[in-house]
C-alpha cells in the first residue's frame, strides 16, 4: 500500500512518517526491518497507533501516564514494529513506553512483543493470553491479569475485560474510564467492516453474548476502537460492538 493511499484508507491522520531504527540502542537481531508507526489523536493523552503488514492495518493505543510515560496496547505486527512504536512515542510524543496490554495472542497484537521487553517494557495480559504466548514462545507477561482486573498504570486506571470467547478463546478488551474509550481488538468490527475478517480461532457461537457482555459492563463507553479498520462508520448510530452483532447475525 502506497503512502498517498494509506492517509486516504485511514481518514484523518495528522502524524506519518517513517523509521528505521529507533533512538535507543536496540538488540541487533530484532532492529534490521523498516516499519511505519501511524498516530493518531483520538481523546485527551490517547493516540490510535496504526502499524500495517501485508497491506493490513491494524489498530491501538497510546495512552499518556504521569511522568511523560506511555501506556501501549497491542504492539504491532513484529519486533519491527515494536520498535517503531517505541521510536513514534519517543520522537513525537516525547513520551517513554513503561507498560503495554496485549490483548490477545495473535501476531498484531503480540508481535512487538519481544522488542518491547528487550528495552523494559512491562507487558500485561489475560490469564489466558499469558499462558499462549508462553505456549507460542513468546517471553511471559509480567503481569497475567484476572479478568475483570483493575489496574493503575503511571496514574492512568485501565481495566482488563474478558467478556468471553469471540475473535478467539483469549480476547479481551480495555477499558479506559477517564475517557470512555473500549478498546475492542480484533474482538470488535470496524462499523465498515463487511466480514468478520480472520476467524480461524473463533467461536462463532459464543461471541454475540460475549459483544453483549461488553455493552453491558460498559453502557457509557463514547470510543468503542476496533482491531481493524476505522472507529466509525457511515451511521453514526452504528459502533464496532453493533456491527460485529450484526455480521455475526448474518455473516
Ligand atoms: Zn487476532
Amino acid at each position: 500500500m502506497s503512502v498517498a493511499r494509506r492517509f486516504i484508507f485511514s481518514g484523518l491522520v495528522l502524524v506519518a512518517c517513517g523509521h528505521t531504527a529507533p533512538t535507543a540502542s536496540p538488540p541487533a537481531a530484532i532492529a534490521s526491518s523498516p516499519s511505519l508507526v501511524e498516530l493518531e489523536p483520538l481523546a485527551e493523552g490517547v493516540w490510535l497507533h496504526r502499524t500495517t503488514h501485508d497491506e493490513i492495518p491494524a489498530n491501538g493505543l497510546v495512552v499518556a501516564t504521569a511522568d511523560d510515560g506511555a501506556l501501549l496496547v497491542d504492539t504491532g505486527w513484529s519486533d519491527a514494529d515494536g520498535l517503531a512504536l517505541l521510536a513514534a512515542v519517543h520522537d513525537r510524543l516525547g513520551r517513554t513506553v513503561t507498560d503495554a496490554i496485549v490483548t490477545h495472542s495473535h501476531d498484531d497484537r503480540v508481535g512487538g512483543v519481544r522488542a518491547l521487553v528487550a528495552h523494559g517494557v512491562h507487558i500485561h495480559a489475560g490469564t489466558a493470553t499469558a499462558a499462549k504466548m508462553v505456549a507460542d514462545g513468546l517471553p511471559a507477561p509480567d503481569d497475567a491479569a484476572a479478568s475483570p482486573a483493575a489496574r493503575t498504570i503511571g496514574g492512568v486506571d485501565v481495566e482488563i475485560f474478558f467478556p468471553g470467547a469471540g475473535h478467539t478463546r483469549d480476547n479481551v478488551v480495555v477499558w479506559l474510564p477517564a475517557t470512555k474509550i473500549v478498546f475492542g481488538g480484533c474482538f470488535v468490527k470496524s462499523p465498515a467492516a463487511t466480514d468478520l475478517g480472520n476467524i480461524a480461532d473463533a467461536e462463532l457461537a459464543a461471541w454475540p453474548a460475549s459483544i453483549a457482555a461488553v455493552r453491558a459492563r460498559y453502557p457509557q463507553a463514547a470510543i468503542i476502537v476496533p482491531g481493524h479498520g476505522p472507529i466509525t462508520g457511515d451511521d453514526p448510530a452504528i459502533d464496532g460492538l453493533a456491527r460485529t452483532a450484526a455480521l455475526l447475525a448474518a455473516p
